[in-house]
């Protein structure tokens, strides 16, 4: 099969044959049909996920057809139109067995903890826990952009963060997370304060619902602006980048008894980012931390983007091909860009 692999962090990945993969005996091999590209494929390039061992193909967020299954599969065969989450679940640990699949003790992830999706062919364990059934009137780039950041969003927003009617959200970074978050939280009538660097950003987060904007690039305090915005600080804040800026400034920008939930990844070369405790103390504010959802918590999801109040088909910006996608992951780092690229592997 033909994929994108990279031998080295941080220098060009190439698109070559390499070995069909085989489904492990309670796994399954999906043909790939779209598969998103995801900032934490670039994090992943750069050596940043201690999971990944080289070479390596990335890419977790995905949809496409069951091409072969494991012996002991029981539910999915050849021709099923699927999904997953990019956390993979053993469906046996203690986490699992309390439904939270999405922080499994055993989990394994595409383009992680092996080869991923930025090729024709992707190996996925535990089929009959993991996988999604795609309904029919959704295509395959939609289906993608749900396994990461429109999930890891929606949890974010209405499980972790519990966004009520009427509250403030201040979403602070608008890529795919980010303005699948302005969406769903405005979807779950809340009103929502988007931030951002990018004019065209911006103006995608008006488009799906924020009730207000705040140019970070003119704006030196965007905590304090949004303490101005919602009569006294958002209810609910996330960190949809990751970086130790939006991070505070998600912080800062809550009112009393507040949620920060941080959504965006937050290497460091130590391993640890500072965090305004001192308002977290004094505010009693809630930090919290949101990791994919469990396959099994899909359906109401999918409910919403079926009845058409959620739409992750208006997030997918760019279509491109593998042949473009080594191009595209070097420039995850400096221009995220607006909205979700897909790769369609067989284009
Ligand atoms: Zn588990
Ligand atoms: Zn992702």
């Amino acid at each position: 099969m033909r994929a994108v692999v990279f031998e080295r962090y941080g220098e060009p990945a190439q698109v070559r044959d390499v070995p069909d993969p085989r489904p492990a005996d309670h796994g399954a091999v999906v043909r790939v049909e779209a598969t998103g590209l995801c900032r934490s494929d670039w994090h992943g390039w750069q050596g940043h996920d201690p999971d990944i061992t080289l070479p390596h193909v990335p890419g977790h967020e995905l949809a496409g057809v069951v091409e072969s299954v494991g012996p002991r599969v029981r539910d999915w065969r050849p021709g099923d139109r699927v999904t997953v989450p990019f956390v993979c679940a053993c469906g046996t640990c203690a986490s699992c067995a309390a439904g939270d699949h999405q922080i499994c003790e055993r989990q394994t992830q595409p383009g992680f903890t092996h080869w991923g999706s930025f090729a024709q062919y992707v190996a996925l364990d535990h089929a009959d826990v993991n996988l999604v059934a795609v309904p029919q009137g959704m295509s395959f780039a939609t289906a993608a952009s749900l396994g990461c950041r429109f999930a890891t969003a929606f949890r974010a927003v209405v499980q972790q963060g519990r966004a009520g009617a009427g509250e403030w959200v201040a979403v602070h970074g608008c890529g795919g997370v980010g303005l699948s978050a302005v969406m769903i939280a405005a979807a779950s009538g809340a009103r929502v304060v988007a931030v951002d660097v990018s004019p065209r950003a911006l103006a995608l987060a008006r488009e799906f619902g924020a009730a207000e904007c705040v140019d970070a690039t003119g704006t030196p305090d965007t905590a304090a602006a949004i303490r101005d915005l919602t009569g006294g600080g958002a209810h609910v804040s996330l960190d949809a980048l990751g970086s130790p800026a939006t991070c505070a400034a998600s912080v800062g920008s809550l009112r009393r008894r507040g949620r920060h939930v941080q959504v965006g990844l937050l290497p460091s070369p130590d391993g640890t980012t500072p965090v305004p405790m001192a308002r977290a103390i004094a505010l009693e504010l809630e930090l919290l931390g949101s990791h994919g959802m469990a396959a099994h918590t899909y359906p109401p999801m999918l409910e919403l983007v079926e009845a058409g109040t959620l739409r992750p088909d208006l997030l997918v910006t760019s279509t491109i091909t593998l042949a473009a996608a080594p191009d595209a992951l070097a420039a995850m780092g400096t221009a995220p860009g607006s909205g979700v690229t897909v790769i369609e592997p067989w284009g």
